[in-house]
């Protein structure tokens, strides 16, 4: 059985004797490796060595730095299909979709290749007579990275690219469902010519986190995860004095106007909700339908689900299984809370055959109408391949039941309602909308991050907002000796 180590120092590095978790290919159940699970005494040796590395790595020239980023980013791009291979093995997602957040990872290494310019700070010329002031950002030192099982490859490149070409050391700690990905790219980063001891990759579950969490030499965490475990790392690690950005879950809602294309809604609807088998942040879990379009627009979505292949996502297939048996169970159990709260179950996903092992984490593309707000399969995250169909009156209840969720991560409007798509856009208390697109995940240069329960914190993910995050700016006044200026003033500095 294979033995997943961590990453220190540029190096696979076993760790102490101890914890192992399993790890499982999803789409035959079977125990496919252990990983090592870090104590704190690792953390502590791991963060020392990074301490170490980010004192040079941090004075590294800007062209020294982005060389890295630039050599990282070839060979990212030319790993691609290994790296979807080894996210499908342990996710279960399909190839193709294993393929796309490499994509849209490698566009933020992309994105961090512009550090020199990102970092570029200002300039005033004689703010008082002979006095210039100029603006710089510096590195942090180490920071830490804490990612879910959903995006093994793309979550750790939202951030760790953009906080080494700011020229900070980083801490990474994958989802221990599916550590492998993030070993492949610390391997690529050791290719690209990144020094060791600048990324580690410790791998491990709370008792890891806790202790990058509370570790004094951490400055900054990134954590993307469940809204629970988003909160108490932000209170944690906020109360250990460190900058957080800590995104957590999501329920999107899709509203869909009575004079929306129903066709291009229906095709929306049906590759949100089960792209990735609904295990996306911005995956669409509840269609609000404005009435009176909901017969139709159910019926569309409901014959679009019969033709999708649930299987093995090496197989071609269009949804892959749920990560772990568990978590299938949990989905299995909303299902079953669907149905007993009354809603009416259109399409049930239990039923599936799935073109795979009868051992993998199956469940097929569900999907409920007349849901109702307050049943738990409208109020909870479910994370599963399960769609909920809420009716409407109007624009205005549509609104409401939305504002009205505790999450505010995305959501999509469908209208060729100019002025209804401008007011949604407006009046929504969500952090990144769409319109007539289902899932609006923001390019590598604008910054990803929702509102409400789905992110503690004020800075986003990539973008300007990820540069502030990985630096801090300072602001120098200078002034070379001139004797007109000589005197002792006790007054408080005004311009002159
Ligand atoms: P999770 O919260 O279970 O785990 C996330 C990370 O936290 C993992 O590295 C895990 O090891 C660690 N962890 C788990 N429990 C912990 C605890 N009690 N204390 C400290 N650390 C702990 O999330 P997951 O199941 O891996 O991922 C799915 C969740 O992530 C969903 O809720 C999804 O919406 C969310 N997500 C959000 C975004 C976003 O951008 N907002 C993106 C991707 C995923």
């Amino acid at each position: 059985m294979t033995l997943i180590s961590h990453w220190i120092h540029g190096r696979e590095h076993s760790g102490a004797p101890g914890r192992t978790a399993p790890v499982h290919d999803p789409a035959t159940g079977r125990e496919t490796a252990r990983v090592t699970l870090a104590d704190a005494a690792t953390v502590d040796h791991a963060v020392a060595r990074a301490s170490e590395a980010a004192v040079a790595w941090g004075r590294a020239s800007l062209s020294a730095r982005t060389r890295v980023l630039f050599a990282f980013r070839h060979l990212l791009a030319t790993h691609a299909d290994e790296l979807a291979a080894v996210i499908t093995a342990e996710h279960g997602k399909v190839l193709s979709d294993a393929a796309g957040e490499v994509q849209r990872g490698l566009e933020v290494v992309e994105f961090a290749c512009g550090m020199p310019h990102l970092l570029q700070g200002g300039h005033s010329e004689s703010v008082s007579t002979g006095v210039d002031v100029h603006s710089v950002r510096q590195p942090l030192g180490v920071v830490a990275v804490i990612s879910p099982f959903n995006f093994p490859a793309m979550v750790p490149l939202w951030f760790v690219p953009v906080a080494l070409a700011a020229g900070n050391a980083v801490v990474l700690k994958p989802s221990e469902k599916d550590p492998s990905a993030a070993m492949v790219m610390a391997r690529l980063w050791r290719e690209a010519g990144l020094p060791d001891g600048v990324l580690t990759v410790l791998h491990g579950d709370k008792e890891a986190v806790d202790a990058l969490l509370t570790h004094p030499d951490v400055r900054a965490v990134s954590f993307v995860g469940s809204t629970p475990v988003a909160r108490y790392v932000y209170e944690t690690a906020t109360t250990h004095g460190k900058r957080v950005q800590a995104l957590g879950g999501a329920k999107n809602h899709m509203l869909v106007l009575p004079d929306a294309d129903l066709d291009l809604a229906a095709d929306a609807a049906v590759s949100a909700g089960f792209g990735s088998a609904g295990e996306r942040c911005m995956a669409i879990s509840a269609v609000v339908a404005v009435e009176p379009v909901a017969d139709a627009l159910v019926a569309k979505i409901a014959k679009r689900m019969g033709d999708l292949r649930t299987g093995d996502g090496r197989r071609g297939c269009d949804m892959g299984p749920l990560v772990t048996a568990e978590h299938r169970d949990r989905v299995l159990g909303y299902v079953a809370a669907g149905v007993d709260a009354g809603a009416d179950l259109v399409v049930d996903g239990r039923l599936v055959e799935p073109d795979g092992d009868p051992e993998g984490y199956w469940l097929g593309p569900t999907l409920f109408d007349r849901v109702r707000p307050g049943m738990s399969i409208h109020t909870d995250e479910i994370f599963g391949p399960v769609l909920s169909v809420l009716r409407v009156a109007s624009y205005d209840e549509g609104l409401a039941l939305i504002n009205a969720t505790p999450y505010g991560n995305g959501t999509a409007i469908f209208t060729n309602d100019g002025g209804a798509a401008r007011r949604f856009e407006v009046e929504v208390e969500v952090g990144m909308v769409g319109v007539n697109v289902p899932i609006p995940v923001p390019m590598a240069y604008y910054s990803f991050g929702g509102w409400k329960s789905s992110l503690f914190g004020d800075l986003h993910a990539h973008g300007a907002d990820g540069v502030r995050f990985f630096t801090r700016g300072k602001v120098v006044t200078t002034r070379w000796p001139d004797p007109s200026h000589g005197g002792v003033d006790l007054g408080f500095p005004t311009q002159r």
